[in-house]
């Protein structure tokens, strides 16, 4: 088939003008955008999702058609009857499309096509660092476990070069300075400035067409995420210039009215593909380079992000599906709260965690890991409930990163490569945060009308779990005192409380 019938479909999240087949075809040639509503109906996104989805394609399209290109926008209920149309215009075409990171999807894609009586070539993704290929040669070579995070990460520095002296050593002489990543700080800190994006009429138009199609969760105004690569780059370089030195120290630090900390706040762009994860990482290592007041531990933090958990989780992803979707080895069967929903509760770590989700469809790693994750993993949670949840409500979420962030990281659903479940009582939102001070339930607590929910639930998970979890010799400290509980009798009562809890919460009261 000649090049010029090969013809360009970008998805929604390829927004990336200088990637795969886009690049590659000329400027006046042929491309397709099919704008499919029907997934936008199948759950309650949160309004700013949908916005920065749908608006990054409007603005793509009239991006690429400034530029020349011959853009094909098809707006139709699904992808089939997008592909019927474009089929019916032009039924000599084949498409060429970057394989999306969803599992299956280019089975899926390929399938429509065929049913459209059209073609279609899968080809890779280059909106990641590094390449399936490269994993897969390198996971079936080595003999250290390549679902051991620590691992591959080392490994992306060596093949990147990122952060590494010219003797193959980490700049600095450690791989990981996570340690000094767990700072909370003093009350007269100010997080530096958050860049918001001024948006276009298409975008408020978009958005207002967006609340009234669809039903939507969240607020459905002050849209703080880029639609345009101009905005995600503006964003980039913002972060670069203002907040990555505060980064580091206080990367998992929460704070009350402060929902963005030090943050990159980049995941809805490079999710999105408007800004590619490597333009990150080259400007974060150049700036450390040029400018003293960034430490290593902010720079080495945010490429350990970039680099290292984000590609990591792809991986896992592609390998393990599609078995981690339904993954849930500690046999969780609870149902989520009302309240991820609502934020209709009393607690305040959970409140206010919830609230900032609903203002702009974000809260940041710890917040999601320590506050929504360890709640629903302590409540017996199915994990594949709060992956839909986190699915739908955050505006960096899609399957491939949700899944192993929240079935595994967040609720230890598998096993595939955390070493023990992420669960704590009150104690680390409270060396973390600020949450407890303003909260209704007393953190120090287990047991009573005003213990800490997290408290009781903690040990109750703990004695439910025990035969699954006290031979792992990371919990080795924590069973020796649920073993004095069981012995003091003092189980018994946190166990009254979790049925407390569990009934407070049928009654809207938790
Ligand atoms: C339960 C749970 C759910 C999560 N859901 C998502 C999700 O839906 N989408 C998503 O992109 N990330 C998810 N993460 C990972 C991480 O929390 C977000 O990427 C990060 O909070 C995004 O905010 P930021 O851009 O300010 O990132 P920063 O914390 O400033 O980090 C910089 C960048 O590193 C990347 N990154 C960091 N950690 C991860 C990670 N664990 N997995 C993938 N990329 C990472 C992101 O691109 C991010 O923009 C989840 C983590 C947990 C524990
Ligand atoms: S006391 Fe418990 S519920 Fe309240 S903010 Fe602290 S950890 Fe959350």
């Amino acid at each position: 088939m000649s090049d010029e019938r090969r013809v360009p479909w970008i998805l929604g999240t390829h927004l990336h003008p200088a990637v795969g087949p886009l690049e590659r075809a000329p400027t006046d040639s042929r491309v397709l955008l099919i704008e499919a509503h029907d997934f936008a109906r199948r759950k309650r996104y949160h309004h700013h999702k949908l916005t920065i989805v749908f608006a990054g394609m409007r603005q793509f399209r009239d991006t690429l058609r400034e530029r020349g290109y011959e853009v094909e926008y098809i707006k139709a209920e699904t992808f089939a009857d997008g592909l019927a149309t474009y089929f019916d215009r032009y039924p000599d075409d084949e498409l060429v499309q970057m394989r999306s990171p969803s599992h299956r999807s280019a089975e899926t894609f390929e399938s429509l096509v065929e049913d459209a009586g059209g073609a279609l070539d899968v080809v890779q993704n280059e909106l990641f660092v590094g390449t399936r290929k490269a994993f897969d040669e390198w996971s079936n070579a080595t003999d250290k476990d390549p679902f051991r995070h620590e691992t591959f990460y080392r490994w992306m520095r060596q093949q990147t070069g990122v952060l590494m002296t010219d003797d193959g050593e980490p700049v600095g002489g450690e791989w990981n300075y996570d340690s000094e990543n767990q700072d909370f700080p003093p009350e007269s800190w100010d997080s530096p400035p958050v860049l918001e994006p001024e948006h276009d009429e298409l975008t408020q138009q978009t958005s207002e067409w967006i609340a009234a199609e669809f039903d939507t969760w969240g607020s459905t105004t002050d849209l703080v995420w880029p639609v345009t690569r101009a905005q995600a780059k503006r964003k980039l370089d913002h972060f670069v210039a203002n907040r990555l030195p505060s980064f580091g120290p206080y990367q998992d630090a929460m704070r009350s009215d402060d929902w963005a900390m030090a943050h990159a706040l980049l995941g809805s762009s490079i999710n999105l593909g408007l800004l590619h994860p490597w333009e990150a990482v080259t400007a974060i290592e150049q700036a450390y380079h040029e400018r003293d007041e960034i430490p290593l531990n902010s720079a080495e933090g945010v490429v350990r992000q970039l680099i290292g958990w984000r590609e990591f989780m792809r991986h896992v992803y592609r390998h393990e599906m599609p078995q981690l979707a339904t993954a849930n080895q500690l046999d969780a069967g609870t149902d989520l709260p009302a309240f991820y929903w609502t934020g209709n509760t009393n607690m305040s770590c959970l409140r206010q965690t919830i609230g900032a989700v609903r203002d702009r469809g974000y809260a940041h790693h710890i917040q999601r890991l320590m506050v929504l994750a360890n709640f629903a993993t302590l409540w017996g949670v199915q994990p594949a409930q709060l992956n839909e949840w986190f699915h739908a409500t955050y505006v960096d979420a899609y399957h491939w990163v949700t899944t192993p962030n929240v079935v595994e990281m967040g609720q230890y659903g598998d096993g595939v490569f955390a070493s023990k479940p992420y669960v704590s009582s009150a104690n680390y939102i409270d060396k973390m945060s600020d949450y407890c001070s303003d909260c209704r339930y007393d953190k120090t607590k287990d047991t009573g009308n005003r213990a800490c929910p997290f408290n009781a639930l903690y040990w109750d998970f703990l004695d439910r779990n025990e035969d699954k979890l006290r031979s792992n010799h990371r919990m080795g400290l924590m069973y020796s005192h649920v073993d004095s509980k069981q012995e003091s009798g003092a189980m018994t009562e946190i166990k009254d409380r979790v049925e407390t809890l569990r009934q407070k919460q049928r009654h809207g009261e938790l």
